[in-house]
């Protein structure tokens, strides 16, 4: 094993912090962090952990038993080296300037060296107040933290960027949650995620020293980003600044087409919630997808306005980053040309990404020439019109293309996808689409079966129903895992068939519908 040392601390030793530790809340102007010890719990117990990113840290299944783990994941205890602290940042929530958020109840543990060489921040979330809990207790309940936990592990095996997470601990400790802000107030369990990432900056990072004026801080942060993570853009200044929005505009537009293209939801797309790297942060009230319902949002904080309903998130996307580049403005002498620029790399590269991977769900090599662009919004159209589980309607398509010829009625399976029935119009629409598609997609390279293969690997079979996490929350609250080891296990491996946890591929039952945790969520977690 290497020798060299374990834990760095690169965001401490070249940023400005604040020489305050306590966990006094507090405005903090002129640093970028505060540095903060976790607040100890009770009876900490180690429920879950991802094995596969254990294994990416270097920690073996030993390891990762042994009681000083569970002591360090629950916040009990640190390991040499590490350095705690909480991350300063602002953002923009529901459309409005929030001023300072920064980690309220999230707390870096320090940056791991694995042994591949590869960096990780290792932040406990759950850990306790730190100078940015405002009015919070810094804790998060078990139910939120099984989600987390989950759907982390489950985007990062659909191949989509995420941070991850390591392990949940349950405190033994209890935190009130009022769920529906109604007043009622209960006491739940709570329970701290690991989470892990090269880096958790956020565009609220940058945000807030800009909005404050203070534009040697920010440039401080922008060159830090630069050094450790697009190094290859340049060192600073300008040209480097302006390559950075254009990096950032990609990674966002790309992420933002493969929660489109597996039907996930964010929820809360505030700009503190959008990472600099591209990568799917914070999940709260997110949600799946079951009915292809453009409009729908799982955040009960958002039922009014549906700011972040699923067929918006590209559009927000480019929003936020918009609030990015005008960040960035002082560090690009104020031309706001150099700040439009990248919302027009943002479009150019959403539009062809979601072409792509709608395309490739269809089976296509995307050619706008051969007209796949009207199949493309054709079928997105049906899938709207009546109700249709998007999950199981393409992963229903691949045993389609081995059909001999073109459907000549609607598939039986393509008919179990709707959610009650589809009008008979609707049923012959659907029909004559699916005769057009196959026709398309038979006259691509490979053969039926590499054709429907390669759709499998891109289409899900499992992806995180909000029923399901629902299911192993309920089940963990009466001291029952196994609901969550086996969610975890099956969505390590989305696109396997995996014939015995068929239950699992299945429509939101009618009983999931309304149900709290189920349809709609709130972020009180
Ligand atoms: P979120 O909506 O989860 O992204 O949180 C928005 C802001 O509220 C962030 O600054 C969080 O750190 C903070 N926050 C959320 N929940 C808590 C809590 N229980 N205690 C302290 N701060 C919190
Ligand atoms: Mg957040």
């Amino acid at each position: 094993m290497s020798t060299a040392p374990r834990f760095l601390r690169r965001f401490l030793e070249e940023l400005p912090g604040d020489p305050d530790t306590t966990p006094r809340p507090r405005q903090v102007e002129g640093a970028l962090w505060s540095r903060v010890l976790p607040t100890p719990v009770r009876a900490p117990r180690l429920l879950a952990w991802s094995r596969s990113l254990a294994r990416e840290l270097g920690l073996d299944e030993e390891a990762m038993r042994a009681p000083r783990t569970a002591e360090m994941l629950a916040g009990n205890a640190l390991w040499e080296g590490m350095d705690p602290y909480a991350a300063n940042y602002g953002g923009h929530q529901f459309g409005h300037w929030a001023g300072q958020l920064g980690d309220g109840r999230a707390i870096v543990l320090g940056e791991w060296r694995s042994p591949d060489g590869a960096v990780h921040e290792l932040q406990l979330k759950g850990a306790g107040r730190t100078a940015y809990s405002r009015r919070g207790d810094g804790r998060a309940v078990l139910r939120s933290s099984i989600r987390e936990f989950l759907c982390s592990e489950a985007m990062h095996a659909l191949g989509v960027p995420t941070t991850r997470a390591l392990s949940l601990v349950e405190t033994g400790e209890q935190v009130l949650r009022d769920f529906f802000y109604d007043g009622n107030a209960a006491f739940e369990p709570g329970a701290i995620v690991c989470r892990v990432a090269p880096s958790f900056l956020r565009f609220g990072n940058f945000e807030l020293p800009a909005a404050r004026g203070d534009h040697a801080l920010l440039r401080k942060l922008a060159d830090f980003a630069l050094r450790h993570w697009f190094a290859e853009l340049g060192a600073s200044g300008r040209e480097a600044y302006e390559a950075l929005l254009h990096e950032v505009a990609t990674r966002t537009a790309r992420l933002m087409a493969q929660w489109q293209a597996v039907g996930f939801v964010h929820g809360v797309m505030n700009t503190d919630n959008l990472s600099l790297l591209g990568l799917t942060i914070d999940y709260g009230p997110y949600g799946w997808i079951d009915d292809f319902d453009l409009d729908w949002t799982p955040n009960t904080t958002d039922a009014e306005q549906h700011r972040y309903a699923f067929g918006n998130q590209p559009a927000i996307g480019l929003w936020n980053l918009a609030r990015l580049a005008r960040a960035f403005l002082p560090l690009l002498d104020g031309d706001e040309e150099a700040a439009a620029a990248p919302l027009q790399r943002y479009r150019e590269v959403y539009a062809a990404e979601a072409s792509t991977r709608h395309g490739a769900k269809l089976g296509l090599r995307f050619d706008a020439a051969r007209g796949d662009e009207e199949l493309v919004q054709q079928l997105l159209e049906l899938l709207s019109a009546a109700p249709t589980d998007m999950t199981l309607f393409f992963r229903a398509l691949s045993a389609l293309v081995r059909q001999v010829a073109p459907p000549a009625e609607l598939p039986s399976r393509v008919r179990a996808c709707f959610y009650g029935a589809a009008a008979a119009a609707h049923e012959e629409l659907l029909l004559a689409w699916l005769q057009r598609w196959w026709k398309r997609v038979r006259s691509e390279a490979g053969s039926p079966d590499q054709l429907a293969a390669a759709m499998d690997r891109t289409n899900p079979k499992y992806v995180l129903r909000n029923w399901l996490a629902q299911e192993a929350i309920d089940a963990a609250h009466a001291d029952d895992l196994s609901k969550l080891e086996r969610l975890l296990r099956v969505m390590e491996h989305p696109f396997d068939e995996q014939p015995e946890h068929e239950e699992l591929a299945q429509k939101r039952p009618e009983w999931a519908r309304h149900k709290a945790g189920c349809s709609m969520l709130s972020c009180s977690s």
